[in-house]
Order: C-alpha cells, then sequence, then structure tokens
C-alpha cells in the first residue's frame, strides 16, 4: 500500500458565530497542550475535583453527583435520559423543536414510552399543556429544554414546570446544553433533578466532556432500577466508582478534555457566573438590535429570546445557504440555517462564551448587511 501524503492540519481562520461550536478561549487552548498525567494520578483526582466544584457553580447546585460524561453533548444526553428511563416508563418530552425528537428516540431506545407536549417550533411550552399531558398520562419522567438551539426559542418559567412534574411525583430533566454558562440557570431554586450540557457552546471549551449533574433523589432511581441500564459506558452505578469517593477505573478519561473544561469552567468562575449571564445578554442585545436596525425580526418574541442563539427570519425570497455561503467565503463568519419547522426561514446566529464579544457582534452584523445588499 501507497504511503499517504498529508499535509500539515491547517484549518482556515474562522468567526464561529453558529449554534456551536463558538471560539475556544486561549486559556483553554493552552491548557488543552498541557502534558498527560494518567486517569488515577493522584494529581488528575485533583483535577476531578476541582472540574466538580467548578461545575456545580456553573450549575448553581449542591448537588454531589455531578461530573462531565465523557463524549459530546449527545453522550451527557442519554446519560441522563438511559439512566433515568426504565422498561416500560412513559417519559414526556417536548415538541417544539428537533432536540426533543432526539430525546424521544433515547427514551424509545432505553426502553421507555415518549409522549409529548406540544408547542408551535420557536415556542416554549405552555404550562397549561404541561399540566394536561401530566393528567393525560401519567409520565414517569419529563424532560424538557431550556435553550432549543434549533428554533432560538428559551423555555421561560422553569419553576413552575418542575412543580407539575413533582405534583405528579416525576422526575424532570433538563437540556441546557446551550444555556450553562451563558443563560440564568438555577438547577436546585429551579427545582431540575437532572441537567445536562455541552461544553462547546456558552462555556467556549472544545467538544469532548459533557457536563451532568443528578440530585439524590434521581441518583436513587437510579440506583434501585430492577433492569440495569442497556449502555454499560453511561451506566451512572458504575460510573460512580470513577467520579465518587473510589475513584477505581471505569474508563480512560478523555484527560485533554477534563483540562480544557477545567480552564474553561475557571473562566466562568472568574468572570462570575450573574456577570456571565449579563454579558450575553447586553452582546446578544447588540446583536438583536443590529439586526432589527437592518428592518429584520427575531423569531422568538422577547419573552422567550434566547440571547445565545439568535434565530433571524430571512426577508421573503432570501437563500438561506446562499447568506451561509457569503458570510464563510467573503468574511469566514459561520452561522446556521433553519432545522425542522424553521428550514429555509431563519439564520440561526450563536452568540456564545467566548464569542460574545462586542468586535465580533460588530463584524457579523456589518457582514450580514453586506450579504442581504
Ligand atoms: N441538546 C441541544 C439543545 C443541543 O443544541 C445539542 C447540540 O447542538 C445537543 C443536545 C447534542 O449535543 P452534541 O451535538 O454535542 O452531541
Amino acid at each position: 500500500m501507497e504511503r499517504p501524503r498529508v499535509g500539515e492540519l491547517a484549518p482556515p481562520d474562522r468567526l464561529l458565530m453558529g449554534p456551536g461550536p463558538s471560539e475556544v478561549h486561549p486559556r483553554v487552548l493552552r491548557a488543552m497542550s498541557t502534558p498527560l498525567v494518567g486517569h488515577l494520578d493522584p494529581s488528575f483526582i485533583d483535577v476531578m475535583d476541582d472540574v466538580q466544584d467548578l461545575l456545580r457553580y456553573a450549575f448553581q447546585t449542591e448537588n454531589q453527583w455531578t461530573i462531565p460524561v465523557s463524549g459530546t453533548g449527545s453522550a451527557s444526553m442519554e446519560a441522563a435520559i438511559g439512566n433515568l428511563t426504565e422498561p416500560g416508563d412513559t417519559v414526556l418530552v417536548p415538541g417544539n423543536g428537533y432536540f426533543g425528537e432526539r430525546m424521544a428516540a433515547m427514551v424509545t431506545r432505553a426502553g421507555g414510552d415518549p409522549v409529548f407536549v406540544e408547542a408551535p417550533w420557536g415556542e416554549p411550552l405552555d404550562p397549561v399543556a404541561v399540566e394536561d399531558a401530566f393528567t393525560e398520562y401519567r409520565p414517569d419522567l419529563f424532560a424538557f429544554v431550556h435553550a432549543e438551539t434549533s428554533t432560538g426559542a428559551k423555555q421561560p418559567n422553569v419553576p413552575e414546570l418542575t412543580a407539575i412534574a413533582h405534583d405528579h411525583d416525576a422526575l424532570v430533566i433538563a437540556d441546557t446544553v446551550t444555556s450553562l454558562g451563558g443563560v440564568e440557570l438555577r438547577v436546585d431554586e429551579w427545582g431540575i433533578d437532572v441537567a445536562y450540557a455541552g461544553p462547546q457552546k456558552c462555556l467556549s471549551c472544545p467538544p469532548g466532556a459533557s457536563p451532568l449533574t443528578l440530585n439524590d433523589r434521581a441518583m436513587a432511581k437510579i440506583c434501585t432500577r430492577d433492569t440495569p441500564v442497556r449502555s454499560w459506558y453511561l451506566d451512572l452505578s458504575l460510573l460512580q466508582e470513577y467520579w465518587g469517593d473510589e475513584r477505581a477505573y471505569h474508563h480512560t478519561a478523555p484527560i485533554t478534555n477534563v483540562y480544557a473544561l477545567r480552564e474553561a469552567l475557571r473562566l466562568v468562575a472568574e468572570e462570575g457566573i450573574e456577570n456571565r449571564w449579563e454579558r450575553h445578554r447586553r452582546m446578544a442585545g447588540a446583536l438583536k438590535a443590529g439586526v432589527e436596525a437592518m428592518g429584520l425580526e427575531l423569531n422568538p418574541e422577547d419573552d422567550w429570546w434566547l440571547p445565545s442563539l439568535n434565530a433571524v427570519r430571512l426577508p421573503e425570497g432570501v437563500d438561506d445557504d446562499a447568506v451561509i455561503a457569503f458570510l464563510l467565503e467573503e468574511y469566514g463568519i459561520e452561522v446556521a440555517g433553519g432545522l425542522g419547522d424553521l428550514a429555509g426561514d431563519v439564520l440561526r446566529i450563536g452568540c456564545m462564551g467566548h464569542s460574545a464579544r462586542p468586535g465580533n457582534v460588530l463584524t457579523l452584523v456589518a457582514a450580514l448587511g453586506d450579504a442581504l445588499e
């Protein structure tokens, strides 16, 4: 066989203003070039402790069970859904975006029965509809998406939704992939039992180690399951041996990703979580004002506008693919088009983490103006 001749890696210079990944902070990139130690090295155990403490701060939780799951956001998602869903469980999932459908697919694979609470794509769930769905289906679990990346809609009134679920004795799983570290999120105060996230959005960290937190009620359900979790890799009762007190081998942790997450979370703690939420609101607010000044509108109403992901309605007759290609080719800016019910109608512009800075917003607004001329 001939030896392949592959050139040195030279990715193009991009400004990442899409639905993720976002720009990675230079300090995080530096952390990733730090030499490896073993995943059971005493110094790495300290790193694990740091990451767990920092994650609790970002999630605003006291949950003991707060860890990075090895893998992308879908791994922490499947860890949450797959561990909490037992065969025969009914799980209420949202019908207002792309990621509710992924939740349903994971529920089915875990042997559960997904049922939907419907709302139009781009709108949040209505607590009345959630209450009605509880009466109709009596679900064991309720999962919702706090920040729907596919539509740019934020789920408001979270405490109201969790109260409904708890009144019906169900546990609550929140998808916080596009909110953790960028949009107000208070896991304990809001009564969320389980939350999962991804590092590549508002934490501005490469994908690979994905945050997950569970309270004692959720862990009790997992530890008293009648049947083992279908995935060995994501079985939290086994992962407990590594991330719990024993620190015993389960699998080789992605050490470099854990270093990266630690540095990204240190940046969150240095900035202060409330300040960080405020910065995202301010930067995305400038972006919103800029596109509105061009005569464009955001798809979601202000009450459920999601600062980290701005779904901008395109004028009639404008081809989204052409705008996306123009921004990439002429300005090196990455944005994305709509999905599902919003395909072809909106541009999805991220304002996340290290990308959420004044110069980036100005560049994006100017480039979009040029694209639409
Ligand atoms: N949930 C939401 C809301 C997301 O936006 C994403 C990714 O964009 C995921 C889950 C899945 O994460 P990943 O693509 O990192 O596996």
